[in-house]
């Protein structure tokens, strides 16, 4: 076993701190990660106050993974040492149903092996831990290779952030002539307005925070609503083809419902806790409207998205931090005060 420090919460709502533990040895298919940065989503704080589903202690979160390959199994294809790799939030999944034969692991009929805060049934039944750790090992088929022209820090986040963002704009075939509209700007709410600019829709932030719109027309937004706003709100009504819904609290999906077009798609990425409610029928029936729901996206849909964001020479916008202010960043976090990503420097572990 290869020995490996991380960040970890004991219990549910623990706060996090140092923790050492073991990672498998890198097996023929696998490569060795010295992990540089790690993203921090807000997935990661739910999954350590058990909000989704009772979690599994210790538990290391950090899907935003990135570093360089450090060790590799003598049959690697897909990467050579020194190369920058990054790992999202899938390290397994059964490889043979439908789903994963045409690179939809994250629907796979056995279930994903998710990053961490899950066992590997595919593998030996042991637990995954995330990347708030110096290194970890992963199925090259579970990796994706970074460019080296891309920031590294500000790239990490692409591995859950972007990809949630970026395959529900392609599946849905968003682009030219559609008007989008992206509800929270947060970690996914930012990628989603750079991805909907780049795909070259129209597209209007509706975010619960005044003070985020010069940033909100920096990252390319045409137009900002203010939420609370009424006055903002009735201009906007009947007025989008899709709403790409990032928020992770609960919230009034008939009012959001009543600001798209006739034939309108509500695309749910974010995960209330207290679930997706829609009070009146008509809020649906009566527009023929769809809400709809995505889950971050396969391993060859995130090579895709690395290589688009290389090529249009896309990033998050970061804060970096150092490891220990962790419960800072969540704080700041859990009440949407976000810049538009944490990035944890993993050499201040
Ligand atoms: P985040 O950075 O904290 O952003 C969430 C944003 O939602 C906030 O910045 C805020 O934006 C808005 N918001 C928060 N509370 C709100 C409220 N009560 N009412 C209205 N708006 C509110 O979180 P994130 O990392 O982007 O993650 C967003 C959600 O997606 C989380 O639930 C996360 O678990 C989920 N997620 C899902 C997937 C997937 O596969 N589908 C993948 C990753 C994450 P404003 O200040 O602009 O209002
Ligand atoms: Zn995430
Ligand atoms: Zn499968």
């Amino acid at each position: 076993m290869i020995k490996a420090k991380g960040y970890a919460a004991q219990n549910a709502n623990d706060t996090l701190g140092l923790w050492d533990f073991e990672r498998r040895e890198v097996g023929p298919h696998d490569i060795q990660i010295e992990i540089l940065y790690c993203g921090v989503c807000h997935s990661d704080l739910a999954q350590i106050n058990n909000e989704w589903f009772p979690g599994i202690f210790p538990m290391v979160p950090g899907h935003e993974i990135v570093g360089r390959i450090v060790k590799m199994g003598d049959h690697v294809k897909k990467f050579k040492l020194g190369d920058l790799a990054g790992v999202g939030t899938l390290v397994n999944s059964c490889g043979k149903c439908g789903h994963c034969k045409n690179d939809l692991e994250q629907y796979c009929d056995e279930g994903v092996t998710a990053t961490y805060n899950n066992v590997d049934k595919f593998r030996d039944g042991l637990p995954t831990y995330g990347g708030y750790s110096n290194t970890i090992v992963t199925d090259e088929s579970f990796t994706v290779l970074i460019s080296e022209k891309l920031d590294l820090a500000a790239a990490a986040p692409l591995l859950c952030a972007g990809i949630t963002t970026y395959s529900p704009l392609k599946h849905w075939k968003v682009g030219k002539g559609h008007k989008v509209a992206v509800l929270g700007l947060g970690g996914l709410g930012h990628m989603a307005v750079k991805f909907a600019v780049a795909l070259g829709a129209e597209v209007t932030i509706l975010s619960t925070s005044p003070k985020k719109e010069a940033d909100a027309r920096r990252l390319g937004a045409h137009h900002f609503v203010v939420t609370k706003d009424p006055e903002q709100t009735d201009k906007v009504k009947s007025s989008f083809d899709f709403i790409v819904d990032t928020v992770s609290a609960g919230h009034d999906f008939d009012f959001y419902l009543s600001l798209l077009k006739v034939d309108g798609t509500h695309i749910c990425v974010g995960v209330p806790p207290e679930g997706i409610h829609v009070n009146g029928a008509f809020s649906l029936l009566a527009g023929r409207k769809s809400i709809v729901g995505s889950a971050v996206g396969g391993i060859a849909e995130t090579q895709e998205m690395l290589d688009f964001c290389a090529e249009h020479n896309i990033v998050a916008d970061i804060e970096i931090i150092d490891i220990k202010d962790i419960q800072v960043a969540f704080d700041r976090m859990g009440k949407g005060d976000i810049r538009y990503r944490f990035v944890i420097d993993m050499s201040t572990l």
